[in-house]
């Protein structure tokens, strides 16, 4: 596959890597069942199905895949997925793991000694809705139904849970992909930048993922255009990206509201 990565400058930096299937974990943060921003749920009930024919592409080639709908797996407890979880034997972190709560997990923030602020000003909390905003509430409830958990899979939205699951099967590569790139994609307690500062080899899958961006706001781009910027952000500082091309050998996937030229 071709890891794409950005130098300091920007520019696009394309390396060709070979990743073992059983030493890779695909993690789906936050594909919830609803969300408070009309647009944003909208957009998770069209990048579900996509999303879902991806992890079973990738599950059949042998790559472990960890369900991650941070706050609400309670709704999973009697699932072998969340007791696989639970179950895995504890394996100390290399260096502690996030302390810092936010939304109901632990959680990584910008970090200065490694990365600019944000390339897109989500402050607003990045309803893209047009004309009246929507009221930010407690939308989710579980992981959208569109995708599967099968025999194997791994249901946590923890740090720990996530690091016993990878120590215990010898995994190196993580993968990552679902929402929201600006938000719980780089600061969930199992996502890329604990992952990172864990010492695993990081991908971010760049079609299979949105943001929370009101193009109201700066840079006053597109919302589409917003979700690149952060991409770009992210394979400038933290971790190069894939598409799903890699499992799916179809074109990657793009939003049907994404009306600009490919
Ligand atoms: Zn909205």
């Amino acid at each position: 596959m071709i890891l794409r990565a950005r130098a300091k400058n920007g520019s696009i930096q394309e390396k060709s890597a070979t990743w073992e299937a059983s030493k890779t974990a695909l993690i789906i943060c936050d594909m919830w069942d609803d969300h408070w921003c009309k647009s944003a749920s909208r957009r998770v009930g069209e990048l579900a199905g996509p999303l879902n024919e991806t992890v079973k592409a990738a599950r059949a080639r042998g790559v472990f895949i960890i369900h991650a709908p941070s706050s609400v797996t309670s709704f999973y407890q009697d699932t072998p997925q969340r007791k696989l979880a639970q179950a895995a034997p504890f394996a100390a972190t290399p260096v502690p793991l996030a302390a810092a709560q936010r939304w109901g997990t632990a959680w990584c923030w910008t970090d200065p000694k490694r990365e600019t602020v944000l390339p897109i000003d989500d402050s607003d909390m990045g309803c893209s809705c047009t004309g009246a905003k929507c009221e930010i509430r407690e939308a989710w409830t579980r992981q959208i139904a569109t995708i599967d958990l099968s025999p194997g899979d791994a249901l946590t939205d923890d740090g720990q849970e996530t690091w016993n699951l990878l120590q215990a099967r010898g995994i190196e590569n993580v993968m990552l992909c679902g929402v929201h790139l600006n938000m719980c994609v780089l600061g969930r307690p199992f996502a890329i930048r604990q992952m990172v500062a864990l010492g695993m080899n990081v991908a971010l899958l760049r079609d299979l993922t949105d943001t929370m961006y009101n193009p109201e706001r700066p840079p006053g781009v597109d919302h589409f255009t917003g979700t690149d910027l952060v991409v770009g952000h992210v394979e400038k500082y933290w971790c190069p990206s894939i598409t799903s091309t890699v499992f799916t050998g179809q074109p990657a996937f793009r939003f049907k509201e994404d009306t600009r030229k490919p």
